[in-house]
């Protein structure tokens, strides 16, 4: 354990408890005697997040979360609908192995929007995709433009007029 303020790794553990879903040690720093607590979780084996970059980083709900409400800003949305596609996002990234890239979770991220809010998947696209030109956005949108409300041109004839 590395001290925060003087980055020595002389760190003496002074008290440990268990605290909510994981264990809290008091640390006491052999160089500089700078006092902290670290929080350790337990039950989660969260995979790291690769980056674009090659980068790692521990997962964060909250950022999905906060990708997701972003997106979703005044549209008619309910948050707990939002908080669902979290969590759903999360069980995915949980169940992904020990590492998942960033590109994987945006897509699921995309995935959730796209039945929750057609606009707000646009937005997200938009910027995740980092779409350049209006051609790349109409690719984009040409997808959710439903088919279903054009009117049948050739001679079928139409059935199921009930009983
Ligand atoms: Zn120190």
């Amino acid at each position: 354990m590395v001290c925060p303020v003087c980055g020595g790794d002389d760190c003496r553990v002074v008290d440990t408890r268990a605290s909510g879903d994981g264990i809290r040690r008091r640390r006491v720093c052999q160089d500089c005697e700078h006092r902290f607590t670290t929080f350790e979780r337990i039950e989660l084996r969260l995979p790291l997040v690769v980056k674009s970059d090659g980068k790692r980083e521990p997962f964060l709900r909250d950022k999905v979360l906060m990708g997701l409400s972003l997106a979703c800003r005044k549209r008619p949305v309910a948050a707990e609908a939002i908080e669902q596609a979290a969590v759903r996002v999360e069980q995915a990234v949980m169940t992904a192995g020990a590492e998942i890239s960033s590109e994987d979770i945006g897509r699921r991220v995309l995935d959730e929007l796209k039945t929750l809010d057609k606009v707000a998947f646009v937005r997200f696209a938009s910027v995740y995709l980092d779409v350049q030109s209006p051609i790349e956005f109409l690719d984009l949108i040409a997808p959710l433009v439903e088919p279903a409300s054009v009117e049948p041109t050739s001679g079928e004839p139409s059935t199921g007029e009930g009983a």
